[in-house]
């Protein structure tokens, strides 16, 4: 090792330079982690291929302005310096995490050497040199070094931004060629489009910024020690900035969750008023504030506002006045990809070259300024761009686009905004990943392994397996077993789930790719899976008549009292004797006649003895699920509103008919047996790890919230005792009208929205009493039950693993992960759920707004509903329409000052009048007379669309009638039908314009992101049913669009 002395510039946050010498080592051995090393490397962990036509060392400019495209995951050998990372560091945490998220992250082919501390490659700065020229040399003698180092068998390209580089160093080696980044694209990379869009959209915007204004529009942020000090002794306060969805221009909240509870006046959280107080802080964005003296403070507007509402307009009642505050700074910008349009064009002039306002999807992000010679190009289309950076002389953020998702309105564009703005990335499983699964073909079918069948307990001759299921159904993770032991005293259950760590092992590329997914997607049309469709429908799915591996939980049940005698985890093989779907198991029991196809082949004796078992096994099954129920039914457990479609295909999984939702015993009894195996599994995991395992628990709802359920059912008479879940459970139960089943549905559905998420956490991070799962009333859950399609399922599966071998061995297993570890992954998997629901939510919303935009609302039946008012507000009513499962505002009040009046046949229209709010009802009064309509009331309302080209559109609801809208048919069956036709018929019709225009420029990309294409509703109705049975407070909400902010 050689020692020498490093002399460093470095600036302090002031911008004063300050000259450092520090003490600086050499080494003769530095991994260089490429897979043709001939010097015997220590390369631990990822190293770069040696089958590419190069490797590419990136300059330090074009690693520092141009990271964003060195992340694609195309570009392969690509070699990062360490000079080159120093450089980034000091451009701020944000952009250093990211390059080391990229080099430890094994699905992107790069690495890091760390040139400067290599002997031969380290070249200390000259007299004279400057800084970027030193870089410079270090970088391309990294590049020379690697040459050496791989003795000429891998040609080296170093990329930079700088022309005089080129011709200086191009012709010093023969093995090491220097090009420019742009043309190094174009030479290396030319398909790659969306690269070469995004080089000129940011090159663009960096000529941009050298000519900056310098008027200040905004107050400088503090520098960080002021603000943390300021934070420490309380005159500051801390938290995520949040603005307001229906008023983004003025209203903007600070939640009291980080607030210190010092100031008992916080707890209801801070409003941010206006953009100047605002003070470029973005929506997500930690920021620091400082409360506004008492006088200045504000109160929030209470009143129904339309999407895009008039900021304008005075005269909104508000809330008494709350804390009101200005953002000093920001801790930590939270800025993702924003999918944006562009504004209409003035005029005729050309904005050829021009920056422009673009408009974000997303009404919380303010405009943002990009460059750009494609305006006129782009007009209708959406883009998605990047903020990087919002100067205090600038009124808006400063960015650049990133590429362009199609024409504004379209099915495709508008799917892909959806994923993007919930920061849903599901690109194709890579050749890659693909390689590391196992393989099997119909020549060449998968088979188990000899010395897995040594391992594992063996089920194949002495259990009945089966499944249950919702009719073509693909992929099983669950199948149960049930038979008596000899004796006749005991009963032993069994739940079988399918052994997906048995396929994919941790840190895998399958594994990671599974894990940043954390689960898999559920859009209105089609599905994006977590893991290849070679496990997940295939060698994990737990089809009949076929050896597969499981995880097993086998309880032994005492016959009369159902108390555990012992349980059994472990991993099994199993062969599933019977497919059975839901409706086929019902009739099962209910002794009815029914086909079983596994028996159809059968001689009469073999198959009645056959059927005659399966069915006491069904008896038994059910059984033991009624106590199973009763044990948590005493607990209080709580049964929510469900979904209450069911989709029935024919064998080509097209959708024959939705029918409402049969209560089917059997679902329950599928359902408990699952829930217990969870249950089980979390004690099991827990007691082994108390620290560090990953469990869900579901917190008590805040009573505050249960307000306006409690005063919904008073207006017609019912009350709700919130005190338990075991009460509110029965008070739930008793709340039916005998004439309006919707009654009973819309309290259920309002205790749902009052309910908290249920969330993953890590035992070492919360104390035992907040373990509680408040739904299911169980003191302690967790998902094991369904890996194929949640990546939390798997992390239990591998603590299950662990924690089995820890009690079979002499020595302690260590857990997957630690208590931090976990916890951040718990976290990590809740924000993909909650985008996950999010997403779904909004396709829903989607498909409802395409459905209703092709159809006239004064002519098209179908655009008139019935309706039921669910909540009062100052100037109008909530409302459900049960037909299109659509929930939102209708106003009786409308910007012009006139009022709904209804005429004696009930018909509606404007006058010139007044409304009165009281808690149950609201009353119009105008020259005709006066009109109220009350909580519960049905009425009619014509469906129309808002459109916006900007942002999402809407649904507009208006009533027409307040009277009942004439129906004949029940409202389960017309949701049912509604729904099904609406997106089938959203579907035909994109399919339509698809063929009917030539295809799109951009169609390979947008078919990267499809995985998946069921133009049905049959995966999504069928995931959330599972969810809501296994696990009710996963219920989608409606869709956020529609909610009116309270
Ligand atoms: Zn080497």
């Amino acid at each position: 090792m050689i020692k020498t002395e490093k002399i460093l510039h470095l600036k302090s946050y002031r911008g004063r330079r300050v000259r450092v010498v520090r003490e600086h080592y050499l080494r003769e051995r530095v991994p260089c982690f490429s897979s043709l090393c001939q010097a015997a490397c220590a390369n631990d962990g990822k190293v770069l291929p040696g089958d590419l036509t190069h490797y590419v060392v990136p300059g330090v400019e074009v690693v520092v302005n141009f990271l964003e495209i060195l992340e694609f995951r195309e570009l392969q050998g690509v070699i990062f310096t360490q000079t080159a990372c120093q450089a980034l560091q000091s451009k701020g945490r944000r952009c250093y995490s990211r390059l080391r998220n990229l080099v430890k992250d094994p699905r992107h082919d790069c690495v890091l050497f760390a040139n400067e501390f290599q002997e031969h490659s380290y070249r200390p700065r000259e007299k004279g040199e400057s800084h970027e020229q030193w870089q410079t040399r270090c970088v391309y003698e990294a590049a020379v070094w690697y040459y050496n180092h791989l003795a000429g068998m891998m040609s080296i390209v170093m990329v930079t931004e700088d022309e005089d580089v080129v011709s200086r160093f191009s012709n010093l080696n023969s093995g090491v060629f220097v090009v420019t980044f742009k043309d190094y694209l174009q030479n290396f990379w030319p398909d790659l489009q969306a690269a070469h869009e995004l080089y000129g959209s940011i090159s663009q915007a960096l000529q941009e910024k050298e000519s900056e204004d310098t008027q200040k529009e905004f107050c400088e942020h503090l520098p960080t020690e002021v603000l943390a000090a300021g934070i420490k002794s309380g005159r500051y306060i801390q938290g995520i900035l949040n603005v307001s969805k229906h008023r983004a221009q003025n209203e903007a909240f600070v939640a009291n969750d980080d607030i210190s509870n010092k100031n008992s006046d916080l707890i209801g959280g801070v409003l941010v008023y206006g953009v100047r107080n605002r003070n470029r802080a973005v929506h997500g964005d930690s920021v620091v504030l400082e409360l506004l003296p008492r006088s200045e403070w504000r109160g929030k507007v209470t009143a129904l506002t339309e999407g895009p509402v008039d900021e304008r307009t005075g005269g909104d009642s508000e809330s008494k006045p709350m804390p009101t505050g200005r953002v000093v700074g920001v801790l930590q910008r939270n800025w993702r990809d924003y999918v944006v349009t562009f504004p209409p064009r003035e005029g005729t002039q050309s904005r050829n070259s021009q920056r422009i306002l673009v408009i974000p999807w997303d009404r919380r992000i303010p405009k943002i300024r990009i460059s750009t010679q494609q305006a006129d190009v782009l007009q209708d289309h959406r883009v998605v761009v990047r903020i990087d950076s919002w100067e205090s002389t600038s009124l808006y953020p400063s960015g650049h686009s990133v590429r362009v998702l199609g024409r504004a309105g379209e099915l495709e564009t508008e799917v892909q905004t959806i994923l993007i703005e919930n920061c849903i990335h599901v690109p194709p499983f890579s050749e890659a990943q693909l390689r590391e699964m196992p393989s099997t073909s119909a020549t060449k079918p998968w088979t188990v392994d000899p010395v897995q069948v040594s391992k594992r307990r063996d089920l194949r001759e002495t259990h009945l397996v089966f499944s249950i299921d919702p009719r073509g159904c693909e992929d099983v993770d669950d199948t149960l077993s049930v038979r008596r032991l000899p004796g006749g005293s005991l009963l032993e259950l069994g739940v079988h789930i399918a052994d997906v760590t048995h396929f994919v092992s941790e840190g895998s590329l399958t594994d990671l790719e599974a894990r940043s997914r954390a689960t898999t997607y559920y859009l209105a049309d089609r599905r994006y899976d977590m893991l290849p469709a070679v496990l997940s429908a295939d060698l994990c799915s737990l089809l009949g008549g076929v050896d597969r591996y499981a995880m097993s939980v086998l309880w032994e049940l005492d016959v009369q009292t159902m108390a555990v005698a012992k349980v059994w985890f472990g991993r099994t093989l199993i062969r599933s004797s019977y497919q059975l779907h839901y409706e086929l198991a019902q009739a099962l029991l209910n002794g009815e006649e029914a086909e079983v196809p596994e028996l159809a082949q059968l001689a009469s004796e073999e198959r009645d003895g056959k059927l005659a078992e399966l069915v006491e096994a069904l008896e038994t099954l059910t059984h033991v699920a009624r106590h199973l129920r009763a044990q948590r039914d005493c607990g209080g457990a709580l049964e929510l509103e469900g979904v209450e479609v069911r989709a029935q295909l024919d064998e080509k999984r097209n959708i024959t008919a939705l029918v409402p939702r049969q209560p089917l015993e059997v679902h329950e009894t599928v359902a408990e047996c699952m829930i217990y195996a969870n249950h089980w599994v979390a004690r099991k995991i827990q007691e082994v790890f108390p620290y560090q395992a990953l469990l869900r628990r579901h917190p008590p709802p805040r009573q505050e919230l249960f307000g306006q359920l409690v005063d919904t059912a008073q207006a017609r008479g019912f009350s709700i005792d919130t005190s338990t879940n075991k009460a509110l459970a029965d008070s739930l139960n008793r709340a039916v009208d005998p004439r309006d089943p919707l009654v009973n549905r819309l309290l259920r559905m309002m205790a749902t929205q009052a309910m908290s998420q249920a969330v993953y956490f890590s035992t070492g991070s919360e104390p035992e009493d907040q373990f509680f799962h408040y739904g299911l009333a169980l003191d302690r859950y967790t998902h094991f039950t369904s890996p194929i399609r949640r990546y939390a399922d798997m992390v239990v599966h591998r603590l299950l693993t662990a924690a089995l071998a820890t009690e079979q061995g002499a020595e302690p297993v260590e857990a997957p992960a630690g208590n931090k570890e976990m916890e951040e992954l718990a976290e990590h998997i809740n924000n993909k759920n909650r985008a996950a629901q999010r997403a779904q939510n909004l396709s829903i919303g989607l498909f409802q707004c395409l459905f209703f935009k092709e159809r006239d609302p004064e002519t098209d039946p179908r655009c008139v509903a019935g309706a039921v008012i669910y909540s009062i507000r100052d100037n109008g009513v909530l409302v459900f329409v049960p037909e299109y499962g659509v929930k939102g505002p209708v106003y009786l009040k409308n910007k012009e000052g006139q009022v709904v009046s209804v005429g004696p046949d009930g018909t509606c229209e404007w006058q010139s009048g007044s409304v009165q709010r009281h808690s149950d009802h609201i009353r119009t009064t105008s020259a005709c007379g006066s009109a109220t309509f009350r909580l519960f009331d049905h009425i009619t309302v014509r469906v129309s669309v808002l459109s916006s080209s900007c942002h999402s559109d809407t649904l507009n609801m208006e009533v027409i009638s307040n009277k009942p809208h004439r129906s004949s048919s029940t409202p389960q069956q017309v949701s049912s039908q509604g729904r099904n036709q609406l997106v089938q018929e959203v579907v035909r019709l994109a399919e339509e314009a698809q063929k009917e225009t030539r295809k799109p420029k951009l169609s390979r990309e947008e078919r990267e992101f499809r995985q998946s294409k069921t133009p049905n509703l049959y995966s999504l109705l069928e995931e959330i049913r599972e969810l809501s049975l296994l696990d009710p407070e996963t219920e989608p909400r409606p869709p956020e669009g529609t909610q009116v902010d309270t």
